[in-house]
Formats: structure tokens, sequence, C-alpha cells
């Protein structure tokens, strides 16, 4: 057995362990019972530059590396994966209120991408291309982008860096994280850790934690990374978008945001299937995941049965300690989050919905609550909970569910349930979402699979061949072999 990390309330700068030099430090707390898991002294801005600085100097060497080379320390990495799964799993419950399932799952997302990110660095084609000047050659190479920024959010935060980290090295890239305040070990520094451990050249991968106010903009404003892969909400997205547009230097962004997946139950659906996958959707990790199922759609016919049996069977969930493994709803990640579930529940009153099931909130656990007879036009519908509250929502026939799942401003992920598969075929193709999954969950992502969003669910394309596109640009070529006759 390796004996645990230690050391992991500093910042990993070019491949050291440092305190931040900001003057400032932040506690890190458990969710759940408000333990104090450590303080970090938080970067600087000149923190931040000596990372950037590092990733600039050691991708140079990098994307010289061969692709075998790139693969192995993804082997390494995956048996780092396994002989430490408890303790990763262990850092999740502490520090991200993740139940035992979530983390085990999340875990598992990173496993997953390890193996495909040793795939990665001999997927990488060029191109030889047709040309009309006789005696010229034309190639088309894809080269690394250089040095890619990542900023994560705090519910999934392993995977959801990680998702960026991975491809990123495995294309010839080196990485700056910023992990989200909530999260710093298992959205950056816990990662540190394992690809120290499985021998990443130093500078390669650099995790900073600070304050936003002192190195949130600066981090995409900084003139040495190419791309910003940001996940989090809509609105520090679009923020992101703008700098990184209206900077000196003019970059790309990939924009994972934020979700309002209708999960669309029509008339020939299964309905206990229904029942049980749209309360796994909507209440897995407590609500706080960008595809949970944010709106349940549910056509005339079976519409009071589902709700009698949605409510039945959300009623015996457990609440409480995430480290129990028979809790379903632990904590949520902090008390802004929970205030804000508490204000969209009294707000759900106010509107006289119909409060099927609550309950009291105990210090950062909310209680699953589920609202029937909601439209899809109020507030409450129309925004993204990130918390354990269903909404419930009636519609005539499928038609009218089509033109109520699309009306929002997200697109992320969806769900559609009919015993007719053709039908779900041609229902999921009229929802305007990146992502939709005929009977079953709208939680989903596969390392080879497509992931991605429409409107203002986001930019940009995760996984497979579509992370490879992202994290890498084209060269165009030429060689003349026989001498051009000029004009002039
Ligand atoms: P958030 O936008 O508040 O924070 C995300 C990250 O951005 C954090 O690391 C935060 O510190 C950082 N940040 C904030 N301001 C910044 C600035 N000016 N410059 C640089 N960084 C800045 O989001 P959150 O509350 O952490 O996460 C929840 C949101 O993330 C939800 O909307 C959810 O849907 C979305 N999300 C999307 C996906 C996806 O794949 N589409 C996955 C998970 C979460």
């Amino acid at each position: 057995m390796s004996s645990p990390y230690t050391g992991l309330d500093r910042q990993f700068i070019g491949g050291r362990w440092v305190d931040g030099t900001s003057g400032k430090t932040a506690p890190n707390h458990n969710p759940f019972d408000g333990s104090l898991l450590n303080e970090i002294a938080l970067a600087s801005a000149a923190d931040l530059d000596a990372a950037y600085q590092a990733a600039h100097k050691a991708q140079r060497a990098w994307r010289l590396t061969g692709p075998s080379e790139r693969a192995e320390l993804f082997l390494r990495v995956l048996a780092i994966l396994d002989a430490r799964k408890d303790e990763i799993i262990g850092w999740l419950v502490k520090e991200s209120g993740s139940t035992l399932l979530k983390a085990t799952v999340e875990w598992g997302s990173m496993r997953g991408g390890t193996i495909e990110a040793m795939t990665l660095p001999s997927r990488v084609e060029g191109r030889i291309m047709p040309i009309d000047q006789p005696g010229k050659q034309s190639f088309v190479f894809r080269e690394p982008l250089g040095v890619i920024g990542v900023i994560s959010p705090w519910n999934f935060p392993l995977h959801l860096s990680h998702r960026s980290i991975a491809p990123a090295l495995a294309l010839g890239n080196a990485v700056v994280v910023k992990p989200a305040e909530d999260t710093p070990v298992t959205g950056g520094l816990l990662i540190g850790k394992i690809y120290e451990e499985a021998g990443l050249p130093a500078g390669l991968l650099n995790v900073v934690i600070g304050d936003v106010a002192d190195i949130g903009d600066p981090f995409t404003l900084h003139p040495v990374p190419r791309l910003i892969s940001f996940t989090g909400s809509t609105r520090v997205g679009k923020h992101i978008a703008a700098l990184a547009a209206g900077g000196k230097q003019l970059k790309r962004v990939g924009l994972e945001l934020g979700g309002n997946a209708p999960i669309v139950v029509l008339d020939d659906a299964d309905l206990d299937l229904a029942v049980r996958a749209a309360a796994f959707a909507r209440f897995l990790h407590n609500g706080q995941i960008c595809m949970s199922g944010n709106r349940i759609i549910v056509t005339a016919n079976l519409y009071d049965t589902f709700v009698e049996r949605f409510v039945a069977h959300v009623r015996g969930f457990q609440t409480g300690d995430p480290a129990d493994p028979q809790t379903v709803i632990g904590p949520l990640i902090n008390a802004k989050q929970r205030d804000a579930a508490v204000r969209n529940i009294t707000a759900a009153r106010d509107a006289g919905f119909a409060e099927l099931l609550g309950g009291e909130v105990q210090g950062q656990v909310v209680p699953p609550h589920v609202f029937a007879g909601v439209p899809n036009d109020s507030a409450f519908a129309q925004a993204e909970q990130f918390a354990p509250v269903a909404p419930l929502i009636r519609a005539a026939d499928e038609a009218e569910a089509v033109a109520l799942a699309n009306a929002t401003e997200f697109g992320l992920s969806s769900a559609v349930f009919t015993r007719d598969t053709a039908r779900g075929m041609r229902v999921a193709r009229q929802i305007e979402a990146g992502m939709t999954h005929v009977n079953d969950i709208s939680v989903q992502d596969s390392p080879f699979n497509m992931f991605g969003g429409e409107k203002n669910s986001g930019i940009g394309r995760f996984n497979g061949d579509w992370i490879v596109n992202e994290f890498t640009t084209d060269h165009w070529i030429t060689v003349q072999q026989i001498p051009h006759d000029y004009p002039f």
C-alpha cells in the first residue's frame, strides 16, 4: 500500500510544491460536518505567471516526444488510480460532499478518461492535399496548441478537470489548471500528485489555487495560453469568452456551461422505468450536475400516475452523511448553494405550485423536494436548480412535450422515454440539445463519445476525435519542388 499523499495544501508550479504568495489563505471545509480539511496559502498573479511560464517552457520539449512515450504516462496513471482508489474516493466524499456512489462513479470517469488518453497520441493525423500548382506538395499537419488553461467547477471536480488535463497532455500540450474554490484538492492538487507520481516531467501540469479577484481574469488574459478550457456557469463562461476575445492576445475558448435537461416521458413509456430513471437523473449528487433532469415533462395520459409513483419512490431516499453507503442525498457544496436552493423552494411555494414532498433543511443537507403542476415558462422551471428539487410539468401530447423541452435557453443533455424506439429516435432528433438519450437518464458521459452543448450550454466538444480537434490546430505547409515562374 502506498502511503496517502501529503502536502495537498500548496500550489504545484513548475514541478515544485510551493506556498502561494498572495498573502491570503483559504480554509477548505468538509461540506457535511464543517470540519477543516486544510488551509491553503493562495496564489498571486505572479504565481500564476510562474505557472504559465513553466508550462510554456516544458511544452517545447514535450511536443517532440513520441506517441508511445506519452501513452505510457497514462498507463502509469492508471496503475496509481487503481492503487489509490479508496484514497481518491475518500477525498471526493470529504471535500465535495459526494456520496460513495457518486464518488465511485467519478473515480471511474477519471479512470475511463485515462484509458482513452492512451489512444489519443496515436490518433493525431495530418493530410496530404491535392493542389493545382505543378511541382507543389501540400500538407496539413495537426500540431499541439501549446499551453491550455483549464478552469473547473466543484460538482465533478476530479473528472471535469481531468477530462481537459489528460487529452491536453496526451496531445502534446502543457496545462495550468485552476480548480474551484470549494474543491482545490479533488479539482487539481490530487491530480498533480498522481501525475507527479506517474513521472510527468516538471512544468507540464501546474495547479494554481487562488482568489478569483487576484487570478481570475489574469488566468484568461495571460498571453501564454492558446485556449481556455472552461467548465462552469453560463454567466462566468460568457465573461471568459469576452476576455478571450477582448484581451491583447486573442485566444480560443472551450465552454461547457449550464444546463436545464428535459426528461420527456411520452404516452407509451414504460412508466416504472421512466419514474426510476427520472428520479436517478434528478437526484444523483443532489441535482448538482449540469446534465441533471431539471424538468420532468410527462404527457397527460400518464401524468397523474407518474406523479404518484415518483413521489412514492423518492420519499424513501436516505439523506445525510455521504460516507454512509445507504445515503442518496448528501450535503450541498456550500452555504451559498444551500441558500439559493431554499430561495427557489420558497419561490415555488409562493407561486402556488403543489409541494408533494419536502422537509427540513439540516446544515447543508436539503431533503428531496417535488413540485407538481409547474408551468414550463415559470422562473422555477427555467432556472438550473442545482439542488434536489424536481419540477414536474404536464404536456398535452408529443408535440407539446417537444415544444416545452426546447423552450429553454439551455441545450446540454436530455432524455426521451417511449416503448417505440423508432419514435424515440424521431423525437430525440427534434430536441435542441447536444445530447439526447432514449430510455435512459440524461446524465451520461463516455470517454470516446461526443460530449457538449448547444445554445447557452456552451461551445465546443469533448472526448475521442472531438477533443483531438479541439486541443490541436492545423498547420498548412507546402513545398514547391519545381521553381515557379512569377509574373513579375
Ligand atoms: P462557476 O462558473 O461559478 O465557477 C466555475 C469556475 O470558474 C470556478 O473554478 C471559479 O473559481 C471560476 N471562476 C469564476 N469567475 C472567474 C473568472 N472571472 N475568471 C476565471 N475563473 C473564474 O460555476 P460553479 O458554480 O463552480 O459550477 C456550477 C455550474 O457549472 C453549473 O451552471 C453547471 O451546469 C456548470 N457545469 C457544466 C458542465 C458541462 O460539462 N457543461 C459540467 C459541470 C458543471
